[in-house]
Formats: structure tokens, C-alpha cells, sequence
């Protein structure tokens, strides 16, 4: 027996729509300290190991990270500082 390799030959297939930047505009590019919540620039922050070992985003204001922080992201942070 030879093998069955017909081809469906009909309508050309559609090509999924391509979305370019779909969140262009509303979406900002910085990221954010990962415990006050602020948006960094480019050379405003540092990688820190958090209390469940994941690399995190930290600002490097210490004074106005501190103030911004809420309790449970203090917690997180002394926790942090205190594993590593
Ligand atoms: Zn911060």
C-alpha cells in the first residue's frame, strides 16, 4: 500500500492577524521597586534576593523606600535582608 499523501488543496490558510504593541501607550516600560512600589530608572535600582529566593528589583533610595513601604512589604523586606 502506498502512502496516502494528499494534500488538501483549497483555500490558502489565514494567517493569524499579527498585533503589533498592543499596549502601546498604556503600558509604562520601567519597572517598579519591588517593595515600595516606586518606578526606577535606569541606574536607580539593584537586584536583591527576596525571602522566597527570587532576584527582585530594589531601589536604591533606602531612606524613601523605607517610607513608602507598607508593613507587609517591610516584613517581606527585613526578612529578606535578614536571609541573605
Ligand atoms: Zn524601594
Amino acid at each position: 500500500m502506498s502512502r496516502k499523501n494528499r494534500r488538501i488543496r483549497g483555500k490558502p490558510k489565514k494567517l493569524p492577524s499579527i498585533k503589533v504593541n498592543t499596549n502601546q501607550g498604556r503600558h509604562d516600560d520601567r519597572s517598579r521597586c519591588a517593595f515600595c512600589g516606586r518606578l526606577l530608572g535606569a541606574y536607580e535600582w539593584h537586584w536583591i534576593w527576596d525571602e522566597f529566593g527570587q532576584r527582585v528589583r530594589k531601589c536604591n533610595d533606602e531612606r524613601d523606600c523605607y517610607q513608602q513601604r507598607r508593613s507587609a512589604a517591610e516584613a517581606a523586606y527585613r526578612k529578606a535582608i535578614r536571609l541573605r
